[in-house]
Formats: C-alpha cells, structure tokens, sequence
C-alpha cells in the first residue's frame, strides 16, 4: 500500500504552513478563501479547495515548499496552466504555481535540435523563439497558448500532428526533478543515470519483467494510450517507439504520470524542423460513418494530420458570416462531414503530389468528386481557424446541460473507428442525450462530448448518466482494442478506470512504482492511484442537491438584462428554452458567468486582446477567469455571505480594463466588462460612491461649463502641486497629464453650414439622398473638437446631409462614464434621453455616426442590457464608427471622395471596443481609399489607460505595463508612421508614452482630402 494521503488540512497547520513560506521563501503565498477557490478548478467538471497557493519566484522557493510540505504533512501539488479536463490540476494540497515565474527556456541548441526549459514556459512563446531558426516543438496541443511545459510532460499530451510526431512522451529527453524527500535527480537515458535515478530503473525493469506477460496482454497498443504510469519503457507497447533508437530513457517514465511521481524542474526537449511547406485535402462524407471508414485508408498516405469536422460544426460556421465564404469553399454539396487531411513537408511541389494520391483512394473508396485542393497557406490557414472556432461556439451553450468532458479521447484502432463513433452514439441516444465530434481521426482519438446537466442527481441526473455512457463506453473500448485514456489524462474522471483497463496485477505495479518514488504520498495523493469515483458529486464543481455541499445560488436581482442566459436546454436538440425561464434565481447573471469552463484560453499572449490585465501581471486574480471564478464562487455563497459586495471580488475586478476582450475572444462568450458594471451596480450600492466616481461620471454634465474655465483648470497639468493636491484629495495620478480643456468646444464652433436640422435630414433621406448623423461625445467634443469638425468636413463633401444633437447648446451623452463607475439609474436616463433623440433618425433609415469606439458601441451593447424596449434595438441597428460608415459606404459604391497619395505608412492601434466587435477591419478599408496607403497593424492589446483607469493612481503603474507590452514600443520603433487611434484614450497614452501625436482617422482622411 502506499501511505495514505499526507494531508493534515487542519487551520493551525495550514496557517503554519503559510507563515513557514512566508518567512522561509520569497514566493507568492496566498491562502485566503477567494486566492485558494481561483486554483480549486481547472477545465474539468471538478473543483476541489487547495489547502493553500504558492506562487514560487525561484527553483529554491520550490525546493523550500517541497522541504517545508513534507515537514508539515502538507500534499503538494505541481500546476501549469491550469487547464487539464480531467481534474489532476486540482487537490487539497498545497498547489504549487509555476507559470508565473518559472518560465524561461534555459538553453536551445540548434544543432542538437533541443530545448531545455522551465516547466512554466507555455508552447507557444516556446515555438515563438524557435520559429527563427527553422525548428518546433511538434506536440501541437489546441491550447498551445496556455498550456505550460511542465502540465503537457504531466499528461502526456498530444497534438493534432501526433501522427507525424508522437506524443509527449516521444519528444522528452529528459527530466531534472525533486522527489518527494527532497533529492533532486536526473532522468534521462538509462546508459548514463546516476546512482538514485539508476536504483529506480532497476526497479522499474525488474517490476516491469515480472508483469511481460500481463503487460503483453493488456496493454492498449494504440499511439493514443495515456492512462497510468510507463511501465512499458522497457518493453514498448506504443505505436511508435518511445526513442527514434529504441534506447530506454527513464524520464519517459514521469510522463504522463500527472504531477505524482516528481516535481519537474526542468525538461530537455527534442525539437523537429519547422515544415516549410503544407497542403490540404478537404474530403467530403455523405455519411458520417463513411468518414470515420476512410480514416484507416487516409493514413497509409502519410499525412501529418486527418482532423474531422461534421455537420454540427459545419453548419456552425456557415451560420458565421466571417466563417462562410471559407468552409464554403471546402465543401462539395452538403457533405455529413469532412476529414481535413494535411500532408507537410520542405518542399510544396512534392507534397502537391499526394493530392492526386488522395483524389484516387477516394476514388477507390467509391467518392469519386469528394476531394478539395487546398494549396494556397492563407486558405489552409483559414479553414484551419474554422475549425477552432467552431468548437468554441460548440461550448457555449447556454444552460444548465453541458457538453461534458470524461469519456472524449477514448482511442481505437482505426480499422474499428466507424463501429465505435456507431456504437457511441447510439449509447449516448439511449440516455437521451447526444454528442459532437471532432479533432483527431488519424489516430483514432475522436473527441466527443455528451450534454449533461450535472447538477440533477437522482437515477435520471447527469451524474448518473455520465456513470452509465461511462461504464458502457469503456465496454466498446475493451471490444474495440483500444485505451480509455487516450488524451488529457486519468485525473478524477478517468482514474478509476486505469485498473479497469490494466488489471490489478499492472495496477499493483503502478502502486509499487508510486511507493518506490513518492512513499510518502506528498505529490497529487489521489490521482492515478486510489483516485475516487468518478461520479462522486461531492467532487463537482456543480454539486448536485443532495450532496454534502450543494450548489446553491444566492438571490439577487440584476441591474443589466441577462436573461438571455437565463435558459435550459434541450440535450438532443440543443434548442433553448425562452430567455428568462432558466431558473436562475440571479436573473441569468450567474448562468453568465458559469459559462466559464475553465479553459484557460484568457491566458494568451496573441495578438488578440484578452486579457490585458494578466498581461501584465500574469496572476490568476487578474485573469478573466480568475474573475469568473471570484464571482461564481461568491455568487453561490462559497465565500461567505455577502461577499459579492466584499473586498475579495473588488480585488478580482479592480484590474479589469472593461476592454470587451473576453466577450469576443473567450470561446464561450464571458463577457467580463458587463459582469464588472454588474458587479460595481451592487458593490456602489452597499458601500457609496466616492468623489473621483462622481467628478468620473458627471463628466459630460459639468464639461461645458468647466470648458470655460479651461485655462484655470489647465493649470492642474503645469503646477506639480496642484497635481499632487489631485491625487491626494481625489486618486488622480498626479504623474498622469490629463485632456486639455478648450474654450473651443465642437458645440461652440459648430459649422453652420456643415449641419442640417432634423426634419431636413430626414427628408433628404426620405427622398433617397444621402443622409447622416454626427453623433460627437464628450471627449472628442470637448477636447480634440478637429475630429468631430474633420468628420463633419469629410462626410459633408462626400455629399451626405448632416444632422448634430446639440439640444440647448446641450448634447446628449450615452452614459459610458457612468456604466464606469456602476450608476446605473443615471446611466439609463442619459441613454434614454439620447435614444430619443436619436430614434426618428433611426426610424427614417439614417445611419447613426459616432467617432470615439467606446461612445458610440455603447449603443450597440450596454443600451440593449438596459431595458430600454424597442427603441434601443432600432437605434442600435442604425449606430456605425465613422469607419464602419464609411467603409460601407464605399463598397456601395456611395462614397467617392478623391484623396491625396499617402506620404508616409499607416500604423494603425486598434481600440479594444473595436476590435470586440470586429469592427476595426473598417479602419483599414478606409484608410485604403487613400491611395498609395498600406496601413499596418500594431500587435496590441487595450493600452492601459481605458477611460478612467489608467488617471488613477493606484492603477498607474499597470497601465503603463499594459502599453509597454505592445503598443508603446511599437510606435517608438516607427518613428516616421501616421500612427492611427481611434480611442481618446489611445491617443493620451500614446501621446503620455511616447510624445507622438496619435491621429483619429477621420483626421487621416480629411489630412488626405483634396477638393
Ligand atoms: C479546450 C481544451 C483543449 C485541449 N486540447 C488538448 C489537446 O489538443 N491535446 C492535449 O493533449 N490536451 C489538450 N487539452 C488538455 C490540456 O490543455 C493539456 O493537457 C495541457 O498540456 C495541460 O497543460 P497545463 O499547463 O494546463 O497543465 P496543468 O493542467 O496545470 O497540469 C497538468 C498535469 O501536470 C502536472 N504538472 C504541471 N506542472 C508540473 C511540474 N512542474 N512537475 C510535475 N507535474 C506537473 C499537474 O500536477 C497536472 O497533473 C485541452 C484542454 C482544453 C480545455
Ligand atoms: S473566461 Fe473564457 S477564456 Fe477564460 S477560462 Fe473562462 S471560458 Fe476560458
Ligand atoms: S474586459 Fe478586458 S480586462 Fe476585463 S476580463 Fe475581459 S479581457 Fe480582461
């Protein structure tokens, strides 16, 4: 037996536990409630309370915690990202962080074609270096951006080019570890271990001889088999052998082996040259059954990956219009599914070879007609990014019933693949659910979820029903030949079976191994060996009624509409129940956030924009999930009462920008910038509104008549005192210039002869002219009036009839400033009245223009979550960016202005609300009407200073991180460039980093206008 779990989880030993780290390390130790429930979860349906979180700043912060945890009987347990399905990242343990700061890859030797590195270097920035010299690290996993070295050695994780590369397990070469009595070793190839490291090989060899015959026969002999511990290094049962050279290497061992075994302190990994050239095969299925048949015949082609994408998926994208033009161009009729077969290599015009090749066993198969040649990189490239984000959209079914992951990487022999997708589907049929599928046919590991709503217990309950796919699953399994596990590892949910698939007589062996390397159970105690029932509901994320701990949500009523989460569904059909019937006694904002699975996709580093704030902090706390988690767990009172309005979720929220990053780029739609002005609506509600929050929002109340005074006011930003006297008295960060006030408002200096009054406006459009309205916010109206005065000019000499609200020397404002700061009543009076004032023009079909992203989609988003009926809709229908305006314009042929050659090149920073709603490809249609002009984008995230938020004080500092991340040093590097920014602020930061004078691009145009 090995010992029990180590765990002493009592308070006084987990408050001395923290003290010891505290004094004896100088790692990140955080054991207060909200901090231990962010890492209780990870992609899995599981959650399970660390008994505390230790963030380590150095390998001797490690050693420490591993010296201080067996001291105190404490498990630990080894994290990356945090994003495995299974459950193995979670524990009552102390769980051990390496992402933040153990991430370095320590050497690359290109000639060697190796890497060793820290096991919280994620792949991606890993491949980012290695790109350069022509080399990759191939275990392409889909959470490439996330996931960590250390957690893809943990589970032997794979990729979708495993065919060509092997696993994991392929492609280690070695380990530097600590085992659990604090020795650090090395494990590498069995000729040349030192003497610790050599006394375990023989044990393992000789375990391992004493079980050949079990081993020969039981062990799964597909590529994709993952479960337990290698015992098999010494007598390969893989697919393909563990080394190119057959050698035996003991750090295969630890791989796979889910953090129980050793705590990884570096990895040397073998690197594969960068193929330089690929070509695809789409081929089109009549039946999904015929796709899964050809799978056997397609791989003897040798291609480097065969994904399946099926109908569900298909029409999914279709029903996306940035996706159609290109699933449509791979697809012959209306196919039941296609297998993407890439073939990659050096060279293009030998790989254009295996289509014909592939055209023919089609043919042999009786498809003739089936293939599409995909040969150009962009369209490869395309259809590839189809069939990520069509399993994105596939997550995000709203209600309760979810796909579930436990039985998704099940692998059979390929010859077997259509009777087992067969077989499973009518399991999943007859427990009145269903699945979709996807991912990886040229190794048999089909993903596939069944929706299951595990908060129902009883027989009829998800979690029943997931017992029962389970148990029947795995007899198809053992029909077929193939491995339970076959991907993301055993965890929680696949644990149980390990002993299922290898008989107790492999099983004891797995036992012995565990004793022989970890006798004290301090490392992940449960996962592997003596892990729990799968079904055990107390385990759940989600716990059913009548388990010990049952998930309850608090009471609240919402300020924003979420009703349209507020749904259940339908497990076969996947339709939804009318908004508002989905029981959520939160009115659908807690549904909203549960849509959180976990995935850790907030984690990148791309050129997307989610998520600024862990961009530049790199803490759990501060990262879309983080923040997902605060609150869910907050909502279903897991922190205690009251705690949505307490400290522990303003600390989560304080640091998110609002950029809207999430709502478009997290797969499942979290939309964190709505959750916060939730959030401060009942947070401002119990604790009041501060001055900076009203001098905040009021803003647009106050501004025309502090314009007045712009020169006493102006005086803040010249006389260091004063700006000193503002951040004492009012939190502005005196180090932060603020906009420069102007007698000169647009208001003010209105072109009477640029602007129609209303009835003219409309019936210029009513008699099919060309008619529009300027809407002009506070901040371009107030501080940078040449935008809205070169957006009034522009669209003017292109022919438009222009209408401006300017009502008693007044304007209507849309309430941004005070969504900002939680005052919702007053936020929805402002948009209310602009509504109004805005809805004839709406009515009549006139565009609503608007120049600053943040204003004017606004009405497009929050507007609609208001309650405002139908008014907002129409309006919202009718609002457009001057770009977006334009761009349309133009391509109906409506736009004609002439414009003056570009000059110099276009660097263009994308504001994050435009990006969230995909509106800053607008930006670069119009500044390509200027001829000449070939604008480039900067690689950036939000720029830190987002409205209010970078003026602060206690948020200075991490919004300069933020700009420095990206856009800052961007624009340095381009001293000659028309840098283009369409936020306010956008342009200050630029202008407060960098001292260049960033250009809204209706001034880009009017710049380039020649009459
Ligand atoms: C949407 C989605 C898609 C996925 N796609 C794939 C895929 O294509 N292929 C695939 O294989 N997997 C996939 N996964 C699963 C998961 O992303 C991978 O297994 C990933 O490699 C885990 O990395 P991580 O950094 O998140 O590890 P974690 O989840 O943090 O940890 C994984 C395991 O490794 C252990 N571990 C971590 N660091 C150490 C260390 N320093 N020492 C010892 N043990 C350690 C942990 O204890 C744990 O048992 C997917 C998951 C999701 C949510
Ligand atoms: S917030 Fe979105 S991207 Fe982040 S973990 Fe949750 S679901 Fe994934
Ligand atoms: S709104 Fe922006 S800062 Fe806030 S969680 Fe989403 S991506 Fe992060």
């Amino acid at each position: 037996m090995v010992s029990p779990p180590a765990a002493n989880t009592t308070g006084d030993a987990s408050e001395l536990l923290a003290r010891r780290l505290r004094t004896e390390t100088r790692g990140e130790v955080l054991f207060d409630a909200a901090s231990r429930g962010r890492y209780a979860t990870d992609a899995s349906i599981y959650q399970i309370m660390p008994i505390g979180v230790f963030v380590p700043r150095s390998e001797r912060d490690i050693a420490l915690a591993i010296e201080i945890a067996r001291d105190l009987k404490t498990p630990v347990l080894a994290r990356g990202a945090g994003t495995s399905q299974c459950g193995q990242a979670t524990g009552a343990a102390l769980v051990v962080d390496h992402s933040k700061y153990l991430r370095r890859a320590l050497d690359i030797d290109i000639e060697a074609r190796t890497a060793t590195v820290e096991p919280g270097l994620a792949l991606d920035p890993l491949n980012a270096l290695l790109k350069p010299h022509g080399l990759w690290f191939p275990v392409d996993v889909s959470t490439s951006a996330q996931a960590t070295l250390g957690g893809m050695a943990g589970n032997n994780s794979c990729g979708s080019r495993s065919i060509a590369y092997g696993n994991m397990v392929h492609n280690v070469l070695g380990a530097k570890v600590w085992l659990s009595d604090g020795e650090e070793v090395d494990f590498g190839p069995i000729a040349s271990l030192e003497p610790r490291a050599a006394r375990i090989a023989d044990f393992v060899r000789s375990l391992a001889a004493r079980q050949r015959s079990e081993i020969e026969a039981r062990w799964p002999t597909v590529l994709r088999r993952v479960a337990g511990y290698n015992l098999d290094i010494f007598h390969n049962r893989s697919e393909r052998p563990y080394s190119p050279d057959d050698d035996v290497n003991l750090a295969h061992l630890l791989v796979g082996s889910e953090g129980t075994l050793a705590f990884t302190k570096t990895l040397t990994l073998r690197l594969s040259p960068l193929p330089r050239a690929k070509v695809l095969g789409v081929v089109n299925f009549p039946t999904f059954h015929a796709a899964m048949d050809a799978a056997q015949h397609l791989v003897k082609l040798g291609p480097t990956a065969v994904e399946l994408v099926d109908r569900t998926m298909i029409d999914l994208s279709l029903a996306n219009p940035a996706f159609r033009p290109t699933i449509e161009s791979a697809l012959v009729g209306k196919p039941a599914a296609i297998l993407l077969v890439e073939f990659s290599g050096d060279d293009k015009e030998t790989l254009l070879r295996k289509l014909p090749d592939l055209v023919a066993v089609m043919g042999d198969l009786g498809l003739p007609g089936s293939v599409v040649r995909m040969t150009d990189d962009a369209q490869q490239r395309a259809l590839w990014e189809v069939r990520k984000a069509g399993l994105n959209i596939m997550m995000s079914l709203k209600g309760d019933g979810k796909p579930v992951s436990f039985i998704e990487d099940c692998a059979v022999p390929l010859e077997h693949l259509a009777s087992y997708t067969d077989a499973l589907t009518e399991v999943f049929a007859k427990h009145g659910t269903h699945g979709t599928w996807y991912a990886h046919a040229s190794v048999g590991t089909l993903h596939v979820r069944p929706i299951l709503d595990l908060r129902q217990g009883g027989p009829e309950g998800g979690a029943a029903k997931m017992r029962a796919i389970a148990e029947e699953a795995a007899e198809l399994v053992r029909k077929y030949k193939g491995a339970y596990s076959g991907e993301h590892g055993d965890g929680l949910c696949r644990g149980e079976w390990i002993e299922w698939q290898f008989g107790p007589a492999i099983y004891q062996a797995f036992r012995a191994i565990k004793r022989e390397l970890d006798p004290i159970n301090l490392f992940n105690p449960g996962k592997i060996i003596d892990p729990p029932r799968m079904d055990d509901a107390s385990l759940f994320r989600f716990p059913t009624p009548t388990a010990p701990r049952p998930y309850r949500t608090i009471a609240l009523t919402p300020v924003l509409d979420w009703s349209a989460w507020n749904v259940q569904n339908n497990p076969v059909t996947e339709a939804t129940t009318p908004p508002g019937s989905g029981g959520d006694p939160t009115g659908g904002f807690a549904k909203a956030v549960e849509m959180c699975n976990n995935n850790g996709h907030c984690r990148k580093f791309d050129a997307g924009t989610m998520c600024p704030s862990f961009r530049a902090t790199r803490d759990e706390l501060h990262l879309t999930r983080g923040r997902a988690n605060t609150l869910r767990l907050a909502l279903s009172g897991q922190l205690g009462s009251d705690a949505l309005t307490g400290d522990a979720v303003y600390e989560a929220m304080d640091l998110c920008v609002g950029c809207k990053g999430c709502r478009r780029e997290c797969p499942t739609g979290v939309d964190m910038a709505k959750m916060k002005v939730e959030f401060l609506a009942h947070y401002k509600a119990r604790h009041g509104f501060t001055l900076k929050d009203r001098l905040v929002a009021g803003l647009p109340d106050y501004a025309r008549t502090a314009s007045r005074l712009a020169g006493v006011l102006n005086l803040r930003d010249r006389l260091p005192p004063v700006a000193r006297l503002t951040e004492s008295l009012l939190g502005l960060a005196a180090r932060r210039p603020l906009p420069r006030w102007r007698t000169d408002t647009f208001w003010r200096s209105i072109e009477p002869a640029i602007f129609s009054g209303r009835d003219q406006t409309i019936k210029a459009a009513q008699a099919g002219g060309k008619a529009a309205v300027l809407f002009v916010d506070t901040f371009n109206g107030n501080f940078e009036t040449e935008n809205a005065g070169a957006a009034a000019r522009v669209l003017k000499a292109a022919g438009y009839t222009l209408h401006t609200l300017a009502a008693h020397g007044r304007h209507p404002c849309c309430g941004r400033t005070y969504l900002s700061v939680g005052m919702i009543e007053a936020a929805r009076s402002k948009i209310r009245a602009l509504i109004d004032e805005l809805l004839p023009f709406a009515r009549a079909d006139i565009a609503i223009v608007g120049l600053e992203p943040s204003c004017l989609l606004t009405l497009r988003d929050e507007a609609l979550a208001l309650g405002l009926g139908q008014g907002a809709c129409d309006v919202a229908a009718h609002a457009l960016l001057l770009e977006e305006f334009i761009s349309q314009e133009a391509k109906a042929g409506r736009f004609n202005l002439k414009f003056k050659p570009a000059q110099k090149p276009f660097l263009v920073h994308g504001h994050c609300h435009q990006k969230a709603f995909d509106a800053l490809n607008a930006v670069f249609d119009v500044l390509r009407l200027i001829p000449g002009a070939r604008p480039q984008p900067i690689e950036s995230s939000c720029c830190g200073l987002a409205g209010s938020f970078g003026y602060e004080s206690g948020h200075y500092e991490v919004s300069m991180q933020m700009a420095e991340i990206g856009l800052l040093p961007a624009v340095r590097e381009h001293p000659d460039a028309i840098v283009v920014a369409d936020g306010t602020s956008c342009r200050q930061q630029i202008a407060h980093g960098t001292e260049r004078e960033a250009l809204h691009v209706a001034r880009v145009l009017e710049k380039h206008f020649s009459d």
